[in-house]
């Protein structure tokens, strides 16, 4: 979908108009829309605000011609995300109104401030837009808006903002498509191929190949990696925002980032399998954060790191009862070879503690099924040993409609993974909190440093998409921490 602005209707585009819900006339100055006025002011005194739906196409004959547009009525006083939310809505219902070029129209009136409203109408239709089928090659069916023109006398800082509203969420779309490659085509070295162009915004990167994994002890995350003839690799994105301030300590993210996850030798039911190629999710949002902290030049300084490896049950496979002796030292009894996420993120959590001493870890992970039957697909799992921390987290979220929901660590949980022959076993063997004895395994490698663990396996991915997204990937949690560091981290001088 290509934007611009303009100020005269093209014939043959699709107007859209945002009326203000309780509007009961539009003025549409300018002779052009003369006929188009008239009509929807018939249609509004018609049709009094709570008897008519959201969006309305209508239509008229102009020289032989039939000229369609729709009325959108859209709310005065609703939050940023539910603006984002209509405008994803009024993409769906164009496209099935098959409007191939589209000229929106805003009415200002004296409580509208439509040239606010713009910005997250543009934003919301462009986060629903994405689509990803760069594998289809057959010609494709789906109907796609190519022009998106925006009718209005906006200021020219008003245009750039818009159009920076919309250039971060590249971002965004950089975690879609990670999440989005299947595995023949997206394993730990090709995800490293795939984001050093990271380093053209500004973002160092270091990648730690097999050998200096092994070299550092990095063997819970060795470990899962040796079933697969894809070699492991962990790769750190460095920011450097806020010149003024080089040496404060980085904020830090880190990110599970199994590109396969088979299950290993405890080997998954084959029903529902292809999810696992998005069982990296959580380097995906690493990535897609970083990328968009580059592309707004924000005023941080940050690390994010991702632990990639993929997880198979070949004859080198580690085995259910395998001890490994982690990068901390600590020792693991791996009793499931599934319970892998948690095996990589402590490796990876240990060493960027040890090596930055960074303000806070926050980590994302696609980490247990359990989360899904607590939370389902509207909410993340947060876990944290610091209120503060979270509470930022939880404001953070609701700004961005990516939203959290707060569960328990505590002492008796943790207890659950002491073990007879390891410092720790990496499964409780019982049935319950299996999202919350997961956050506590992770807890044991975050010594004191302020942390917080995000659980996302339920929000990663939509089989029938969002408000925000199509079906597929949803980028969840980009915007979410994107917020959370524009918010409360961010040099403002
Ligand atoms: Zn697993």
């Amino acid at each position: 979908m290509k934007i611009s602005f303009t100020k005269k209707l093209i014939e043959n585009d699709h107007l859209v108009v945002l009326v203000p819900q309780q509007s009961t006339a539009v003025k549409l100055l300018g002779d052009q829309f003369n006929r188009v006025r008239e009509i929807i002011n018939d249609f509004l005194s018609n049709n009094p605000e709570e008897k008519s739906s959201k969006f309305k196409t209508l239509s008229f004959r102009s020289n032989k011609k039939i000229c369609y547009f729709t009325i959108a009525r859209c709310k005065e006083k609703i939050n940023s995300s539910a603006k984002l939310s209509f405008a994803g809505q009024l993409l769906s219902y164009l496209e099935r109104q098959k409007a191939k070029n589209i000229s929106i129209h805003l009415e200002e009136t004296k409580s509208f401030k439509a040239a606010e409203y713009l910005e997250y109408i543009v934003s919301g239709l462009f986060l629903k837009d994405y689509r990803f089928e760069k594998y289809k090659t057959i010609s494709n069916k789906d109907f796609k808006i190519s022009q998106l023109k925006i009718l209005s006398n906006l200021s020219s800082s008003l245009k750039e903002k818009v159009l920076n509203g919309i250039k971060v969420f590249d971002g965004v779309f950089l975690t879609r498509d990670l999440v989005s490659e299947p595995a023949n085509i997206l394993y730990p070295e090709k995800f490293v191929d795939y984001c050093m162009k990271l380093e053209k915004v500004g973002i160092k990167i270091e990648v730690l190949d097999e050998r200096k994994l092994k070299s550092l002890g990095m063997n819970a995350l060795l470990g899962v990696a040796q079933g697969s003839v894809r070699p492991a690799r962990v790769m750190i994105f460095k920011w450097d925002g806020d010149k003024k301030n080089k040496k404060s300590s980085p904020l830090s993210f880190i990110g599970k980032g199994v590109t396969f996850d088979t299950g290993g030798i405890s080997i998954k039911p084959s029903s529902g399998m292809e999810d696992m190629k998005w069982d990296m999710g959580g380097a995906g949002v690493v990535a897609g954060l970083m990328y968009t902290l580059a592309l707004r030049k924000a005023k941080v300084n940050a690390i994010g790191a991702v632990g990639l490896v993929e997880n198979m049950p070949d004859g080198n496979a580690q085995r259910p009862g395998d001890i490994v002796r982690s990068l901390s030292g600590q020792t693991i009894e791996v009793l499931n070879t599934d319970a892998e996420g948690r095996l990589v993120l402590a490796d990876v959590l240990w060493y960027i503690k040890e090596k930055y001493k960074p303000r806070f870890m926050i980590d994302l992970a696609t980490l247990t099924g359990a989360i899904i039957v607590a939370l389902g697909d509207r909410y993340a799992g947060l876990f944290s040993n610091d209120d503060d921390l979270a509470n930022k987290l939880l404001s953070a979220s609701k700004g961005s409609e990516e939203l959290l929901w707060r569960l328990p660590i505590d002492e008796d949980f943790d207890k659950l993974l002491n073990c007879q022959v390891a410092d720790m076993k990496n499964i409780t063997g019982t049935r319950g909190a299996g999202s919350i004895t997961a956050a506590q395994f992770l807890k044991r490698f975050v010594g004191n440093v302020s942390w917080a663990h995000l659980d996302i396996a339920g929000v990663t991915w939509s089989k029938k998409g969002t408000n925000f997204s199509r079906a597929g990937g949803t980028g969840y949690g980009v915007r979410l921490l994107d917020e959370f560091v524009k918010k409360y981290y961010e040099d403002k001088s």
